[in-house]
């Protein structure tokens, strides 16, 4: 038999609300301290979950504890050329060399970001420019199947918010946004603690919320989407418009600006304003208290905030009349492991309540 730690309940992210605390059951000879809180999770062996992200270029993986601490990460390259089953054996060859250097411990769960749409239900990916070969093919289960163990998978921008929640700038709220700029735009809404998922898990693609009615065409088939006016993309190409350099990148921009550039600063500024337009509309969709930016073009803050606030105040009156916070996240790009790592973690708590699977997440 294991020993027995019991752990605080504060200290353990799977711990049910007290008012569920009568649905655990105790393993004959075994009882909780008496008058204190202890957590049956816990009290059996460590236990960690492993989280990974998948992008189009880097496969990250990492075995986190329920308590949010990394206990070893390991990365590679995504190799999409080789072909959609060797980025399948990768994966698992990842997540089986962090499950096996910890055999003392219990394996929860895996969580996996991956860029792109996600059928909930089926466990499938669409949709994804950088993941073509995956489309229609049913890479939950595979995975599954190659490792005998749960897997989730998870639209990278909302495992991102996710993780902000879990370990990150939204720690102490259960409901918030998170925007990621980067090539795109994505978004995640964690509400009451989860992600919003929709009714197939399509939900928070905030990236393609019209901010410029008849604006810069984008992939998706709308004019003037957030990502089109407010991406580092965007940041670039303003800058080739405005005659600034053919391959200036957004970090470019951005020093220009620091050199006091007046046609760099206007690139921030429009791209502050969009989005502004952006965030006020999401405040009084959904009145929660925290509201975050991830991503590379992060630095220029002082050029485009201005902009932002500015828009957000004159556009809504949640904002104006609640304590509404518009801050950066923290995580920077561990913010998508974090949060695919707690996916299970969540999963296995919602069970333990429940009593019976839960696919939605
Ligand atoms: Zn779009």
């Amino acid at each position: 038999m294991h020993p027995v730690v019991w752990l605080p309940l504060s200290t353990c992210g799977l711990a049910p609300e007290p008012a569920f605390w009568p649905l655990h059951t105790w393993p004959d000879g075994w009882k909780a301290n008496e008058g204190s809180e202890t957590c049956y999770h816990c009290g059996f062996m460590d236990q960690f979950s492993i989280g990974v992200d998948l992008g189009g270029t880097n496969l990250r993986a990492a075995a986190i504890d329920d308590r949010g601490e990394i206990l070893q990460r390991i990365s590679g390259a995504t190799n999409l050329s080789e072909g959609r089953d060797a980025v399948v054996d990768d994966i698992v060859r990842s997540i089986e060399a962090l499950r096996d250097a910890r055999p003392g411990s219990r394996l929860v769960g895996v969580g996996i970001g991956v860029p792109g749409f996600i059928l909930i239900e089926k466990g499938y990916i669409v949709g994804s420019n950088n993941l073509p070969d995956f489309e229609n093919f049913p890479v939950r289960d595979v995975i599954e199947q190659k490792l005998g163990t749960k897997v989730i998978l998870e639209n990278d921008a909302n495992a991102a918010a996710l993780g902000e929640k879990w370990m990150g700038a939204g720690r102490d709220v259960d409901d918030l946004i998170l925007l990621t700029l980067g090539t795109g735009i994505g978004g995640g809404i964690i509400s009451n603690g989860r992600v919003l998922h929709g009714h197939v898990g399509m939900a928070g693609e905030l990236g393609h919320m019209t901010v410029v009615p008849g604006g810069n065409p984008c992939g998706c088939g709308n004019f003037g989407c957030l990502e089109k006016h407010a991406s580092a993309t965007y940041i670039a190409s303003a800058a080739k418009l405005l005659s600034l350099g053919d391959a200036l990148t957004a970090e470019g921009v951005y020093r220009l600006a620091l050199q006091g550039e007046a046609r760099a600063k206007m690139i921030f500024e429009s791209m502050g304003s969009a989005l502004g337009i952006a965030l006020s509309n999401l405040i009084n969709i959904f009145n929660f208290p925290l509201y975050l930016l991830s991503g590379g073009p992060l630095p220029a803050w002082d050029f485009f905030s201005p902009a932002m606030f500015r828009e957000v105040k004159a556009r809504s009156f949640t904002y104006r009349n609640t304590p509404t916070r518009i801050e950066k996240a923290t995580l920077g790009n561990l913010a998508g492991l974090y949060g695919a790592a707690y996916l299970p973690f969540q999963a296995a708590a919602a069970l333990e309540v429940a009593g019976s699977p839960d696919r939605r997440f």
